[in-house]
């Protein structure tokens, strides 16, 4: 039974029992209504009310600005790895076309600028890899600039986040983009880049992947021009893609312009303004997806009333707990990235004595109802995520300690 197991799965990640429960109800027959909420229309009145409510209430966990539009999408965060590129590299766009008016002249002037349209990309592990490797595939490695990698200055590993001194940003790049937490290498920036601030000229145009930490620290939203997460770890299901982006960012130039410029243009479903414009509803939505997110959220603001900062607070806590556990067997674990920028919310650690030790650890914890701690293909090693509550990640905690105390009698 479900109350047997504890799962450590990083995405999909568990889900509250009580959401579930009321979520089978819900796919059954919705309020009384006798029909299912995957079986309403999403043009609905009651559809409308969800989106509406899990986006007032995202707004209020996170406490996200007016000047800011939440839109749902699909695809995933690999479709918004597609999406911010097409999306930032328009606006780029947008703002040149506007500076330089639109004149048989200022259209050469246009194509000449756009030979300088970069994205700037810092890349920290795994996914923002392959956000780069998207934006080169869709415009060319000309407009996709690398401005760090931690592999560089790390004897080819990921595990570190460089120093912001070295990185090499472009300048009135159309785009910087990371990810604020690397779920395969446990690599999570620690605070907002100092170099990335805004200015009083603006300052860089910030793009954030937060798939797997978000909801868990408060975020300095207004230092952002968009970041998106995928529901399937810390808010709901897999189904449904969350795109925060500041509204001056939104305006798009037209296809043919772009077609002149030889630029790509994105499909319309990846296209924020026209999802933006349609409060999501551009195409058919999965309503039973946001109904699940919108009561993680009304759940997660009955908790904390003082909303992210409690959670902030709660997944310091647990982290720190877990770390310090397996630190002090050093002779049995060691945790995989720095200390400096370890995430609060994947922890990837190796067990001394290889894969073979490894195993023997997953064959153990499953035999006690501890399932998904299997880091992920790439990395292999352990991986733990942030559970949702602090008596199991002491318990968990204990059990390390429990298991590294008896490798240390043998
Ligand atoms: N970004 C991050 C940080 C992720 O962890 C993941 C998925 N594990 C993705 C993007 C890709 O998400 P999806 O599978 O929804 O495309």
């Amino acid at each position: 039974p479900r109350s047997e197991v504890t799962y450590f799965g990083a995405g999909p990640g568990p889900l509250p029992t009580d959401v579930l429960e009321d979520a089978a109800q819900a796919l059954l027959n919705f309020n009384d209504t006798g029909l299912g909420l995957a079986e309403h229309s999403h043009r609905s009145a009651l559809a409308t009310k969800i989106i509406n409510d899990a986006k007032a209430d995202l707004s209020s966990f996170l406490d996200i600005p007016d000047n800011y539009e939440i839109i749902f999408l699909q695809g995933g965060g690999s479709g918004e790895f597609s999406a911010m590129a097409y999306n930032f590299a328009g606006a780029w766009v947008a703002r040149k076309h506007k500076e330089l008016g639109s004149n048989d002249s200022s259209i050469q002037e246009l194509k000449s600028a756009v030979q300088d349209l970069r994205m700037d990309y810092i890349i920290t592990g795994g996914w923002s890899q392959k956000a780069a490797a998207e934006a080169e595939r869709l415009f060319g490695p000309e407009h996709v600039h690398i401005a760090a990698d931690s592999r560089k200055t790390n004897n080819g590993k990921f595990g570190t986040i460089p120093d912001e001194t070295t990185w090499d940003l472009s300048r009135d790049s159309a785009m910087v983009y990371l990810c604020d937490n690397e779920t395969v290498h446990g690599v999570e920036f620690p605070r907002f880049p100092k170099c990335l601030e805004p200015r009083p000229d603006g300052g860089p145009i910030v793009v954030a992947d937060m798939s797997s930490n978000i909801l868990s620290r408060r975020i300095p939203i207004q230092n952002y021009a968009a970041i998106f997460f995928g529901a399937q770890k810390n808010l709901g299901c897999a189904g449904i893609t969350v795109a925060v982006i500041k509204k001056d960012f939104l305006p798009q130039p037209s296809a043919t312009l772009m077609r002149q410029l030889g630029l790509p243009i994105p499909p319309r479903i990846f296209e924020f303004e026209t999802i933006a414009k349609n409060n999501s509803l551009y195409n058919t939505l999965s309503i039973f997806d946001v109904y699940i997110a919108g009561q993680v959220l009304r759940r997660l603001l009955l908790q904390h009333p003082d909303k992210v900062r409690g959670q902030e607070a709660a997944s310091e806590q647990k982290a720190q707990l877990i770390y310090k556990t397996l630190e002090e067997y050093p002779g049995v674990y060691h945790v995989i990235p720095d200390k400096s920028v370890r995430s609060r919310m994947n922890i990837c650690f190796n067990i001394t004595g290889g894969d073979a030790a490894e195993e023997e650890f997953l064959k153990q914890g499953i035999a006690c109802g501890l399932t998904g701690l299997k880091g992920h293909r790439d990395l292999r090693g352990i991986r733990l995520i942030d559970l949702s509550d602090i008596i199991y990640t002491w318990g968990f905690g204990w059990y390390l300690a429990w298991l590294a105390a008896g490798k240390r009698r043998n």
